[in-house]
């Protein structure tokens, strides 16, 4: 594909094999892993990040959306650590969630400490149950998934009230795939600290970008 650069990097023709569309996270992760193609990645914006990008008005700096990278995989990891020394800074995250009027650790789901008993007792039986539920194949929606996945009392007291708070649309809209992949899944022979000590388990290291930098 041929195209024509910008004046400002001197406006001439170039051939390129490979063009990447967008310079968001994803568009450059390829020109990244595609470097020995010399790929062009084309950016509409003024500049590249995607939804990443932070940009000033009236002296304040807007993010186009959170700076925190919740980082899984082993190879991102190292990729992230190596391409951008000092970029991030990592966090352990010490979030809580408020409800009942008191504070849970987060993830709810993994917790319930400080919760009323009774809240406690639902969301625990609830989890049981639905661990002798046998599905029928995939969940149809993220409704569903929730129901099967944490049990009834989970999804009562936080995760269908949370997520229709958070997605703002019906949860039987989205599909489960869309969604599950991000969401903390407490296994029975983990330790839950339910009502009784206040613990830290899953999914507490998380990166955010060092603004600083
Ligand atoms: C509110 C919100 C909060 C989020 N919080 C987090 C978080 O805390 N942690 C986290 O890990 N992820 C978070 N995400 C998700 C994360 O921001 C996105 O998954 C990621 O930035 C998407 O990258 P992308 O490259 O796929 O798309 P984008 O970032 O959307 O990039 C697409 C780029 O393509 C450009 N483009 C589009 N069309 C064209 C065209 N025709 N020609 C040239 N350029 C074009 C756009 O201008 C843009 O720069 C959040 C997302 C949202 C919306």
């Amino acid at each position: 594909m041929s195209f024509r650069l910008p004046p400002d990097e001197g406006g001439h023709e170039v051939m390129k094999k490979v063009v990447i569309l967008g310079g968001g996270l994803a568009g450059l992760s390829a020109g990244h892993h595609l470097a020995e193609h010399e790929p062009a990645v084309i950016e509409r914006e003024s500049a590249i990040g995607g939804l990443c990008r932070s940009f000033t008005q009236d002296g304040f700096t807007f993010d186009c959306t959170g700076h925190l990278i919740h980082l899984k995989n082993a190879y991102t990891k190292e990729l992230i650590a190596r391409i951008l020394p000092d970029a991030f800074h990592a966090h352990e995250r010490l979030a809580a969630i408020y409800s009942k009027s008191t504070t849970t650790p987060y993830p709810f789901q993994a917790n319930t400490y400080g919760l009323p008993p009774q809240v406690i007792k639902e969301c625990v039986v609830g989890f049981v149950e639905s661990m002798h539920v046998n599905g029928n194949g995939e969940p149809k929606n993220f409704h569903d998934w929730v129901l099967l996945t944490f049990g009834s009392g989970i999804a009562k007291h936080f995760m269908l009230p949370y997520n229709e708070k958070f997605w703002k649309q019906d949860l039987r809209a989205i599909t489960a795939r869309r969604v599950a992949a991000s969401i903390v899944f407490p296994r029975p022979w983990q330790n839950r600290s339910s009502g009784c000590t206040r613990t830290r388990l899953w999914n507490t290291s998380i990166q955010s970008r060092n603004m600083s930098g």
